[in-house]
């Protein structure tokens, strides 16, 4: 079923435009069958973008607004995209692969965030340093500028959203680039630009090829500050460009997250966030829990109580999934699928054993069993590679310090997780681990509220929270002599 729109548009300037590279037909990874059509920005369409951005920055149509009204207008948008989420959450589904339910989460939680940073902008203060009775100083926070966002597509809308948010909360105008295989439900986060009557220029969204709009885009000379989310490997070139143009950039990328389950935990707590941690967005999360690092003396009951959940698990076209439950959509494509795949197949090869699971289901969409393998090795490829996918890695240990040893052993450290009823235990856990964040007994606590990033090589600087919005704000200090 596709009751969609057959072509989708860029927006710049306030205008929607066709795209200088034609279009690019966008799959339906639940069937594997033509969706729409999306408008492809070519690297002048980008240039035109940035040019909008800066032109409404120098303009001062955001930055010299008072921010209660700025901070209107944000929520509003918020409040614009809540009036349509079942509207966007339909399209991403479709898109996506995910279920309609998870759709339906990550539109309303994309409107939160305009909530959220709506609600932050008057409380952005500056401050005054004293200097003796011949001085008055302070200091206040401008924006940089031209803010650009490079967005992956396994939660296009909520990343997009954190990122334009807090972006606008500070007053930069934003480019943003959406991902390629996912881009029509942005548009909703552009229509909710137009419907609220952000200044011209303020928010402007092109989907593009990677190698073309987004090399394009970090390149730019006139973008003042970066915002990117997605794999490592391109994050060492977005980071190399900012280098070149000495821009500021957040990089939120990839991770190997491991919960460590004490032979104290209380499983059926465990199991559940076990649930939402590998088989949410059919395991495409970049803080899924993709290791489960487990006490010897429960292991066996773990991996059993494991495989009976993913084996209950209904895998198949997130459209028809409309209820939060035990249920699985299609991953992105067939590409992704069949690399997942490719790694469960592997697995074998450093010893470890597919417990359930490990296979592509007999359909033309992109699916992929939910799988749980044991007995995976810490120092081997499923113990240090993302997965990306349904496919959970379980380890055994038998002392704490092993444990943190082999929590703490891949490049990554983007979350990290300990279950147990020891406060002690968890506390001095949360210490030693490497990770932006940290969960204890339920895997994906926190919020909007909550700053994100990662440790090591699952990048620098912070989304989300208060903290995102000092990567917006650049401080200026104003010493007056009386
Ligand atoms: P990706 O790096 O392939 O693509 C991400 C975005 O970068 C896309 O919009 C793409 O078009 C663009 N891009 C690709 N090449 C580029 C280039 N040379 N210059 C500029 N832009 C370019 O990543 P992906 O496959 O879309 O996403 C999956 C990865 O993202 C995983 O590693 C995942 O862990 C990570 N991720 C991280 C977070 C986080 O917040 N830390 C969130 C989601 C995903």
């Amino acid at each position: 079923m596709s009751n969609i729109a057959e072509y989708w548009k860029n927006y710049i300037d306030n205008q929607w435009a066709d795209g200088g590279s034609e279009r690019l037909s966008i799959e339906n990874p639940a069937t594997g069958g033509h969706l729409a059509w999306q408008a492809l920005a070519n690297r002048q369409d980008t240039a035109r973008a940035v040019s909008a951005a800066k032109a409404c920055h120098e303009s001062g149509a955001l930055s010299a607004m008072r921010p209660v009204e700025r901070g209107r207008l944000i929520r509003q948008m918020g409040e614009w995209l809540l009036d349509h989420v079942e509207e966007i959450a339909n399209i991403l589904c479709l898109e996506q692969g995910k279920q309609l339910w998870e759709a339906k989460n990550e539109a309303t939680n994309c409107a939160r965030y305009y909530e959220y940073y709506g609600n932050q902008v008057e409380t952005l203060e500056g401050k005054s340093i004293p200097l003796g009775q011949n001085y008055l100083d302070f200091t206040i926070y401008e924006p940089y500028g031209v803010s650009a966002q490079i967005i992956p597509w396994n939660f296009p809308l909520e990343i997009s959203a954190r990122s334009i948010a807090a972006g606008i909360a500070t007053a930069n105008a934003c480019v943003v680039k959406s991902p390629e295989l996912a881009p029509l439900s942005s548009q909703y986060l552009a229509r909710a630009a137009e419907a609220v009557g952000l200044p011209k220029g303020a928010l402007n969204l092109i989907c593009g090829l990677g190698d073309e709009a987004g090399a394009a885009l970090s390149e730019h000379g006139d973008v003042n500050q970066m915002v990117f989310t997605g794999s490592l490997a391109t994050g060492i070139r977005i980071a190399a460009s900012a280098a070149q143009n000495i821009v500021p950039c957040v990089l939120e990328l990839g991770g190997k997250s491991a919960a460590i389950v004490s032979s104290d935990a209380d499983l059926d707590n465990f199991i559940k966030s076990l649930r939402a941690g590998i088989f949410t967005n059919s395991g495409q999360v970049c803080s899924a829990m993709s290791r489960a690092i487990v006490h010897e003396d429960i292991h066996d009951e773990v991996v059993e109580r494991a495989v009976e959940l993913a084996q209950s698990i209904s895998v198949g076209p997130g459209i028809e999934r409309t209820q939060p439950g035990l249920n699985m959509g299609a991953m992105i494509n067939k590409n992704q699928r069949d690399k997942a795949e490719a790694f469960c197949q592997r697995a074998g090869h450093d010893g470890a054993r597919i417990v359930t699971g490990g296979h592509r289901l007999n359909h033309h969409g992109s699916f992929l069993q939910p799988t749980i393998i044991d007995k995976v090795d810490p120092a081997g490829e499923l113990g240090q590679t993302e997965v990306f996918g349904p496919v959970i890695s379980i380890m055994k240990y038998q002392s704490e310090n092993q444990a943190i040893e082999i929590a703490n052993g891949t490049q990554y450290g983007l979350v990290g997780g300990i279950f147990t009823r020891d406060l002690d235990r968890a506390m001095n856990t949360a210490r030693k681990l490497r990770a932006g964040q940290i969960f204890v007994n339920e895997w994906f606590a926190g919020g909007v509220e909550t700053p994100f990033g990662g440790y090591g090589k699952s990048g620098y600087g912070r989304e989300k929270g208060r903290e995102a919005l000092s990567n917006y704000i650049q401080t200026k200090n104003v010493a007056i002599r009386l």
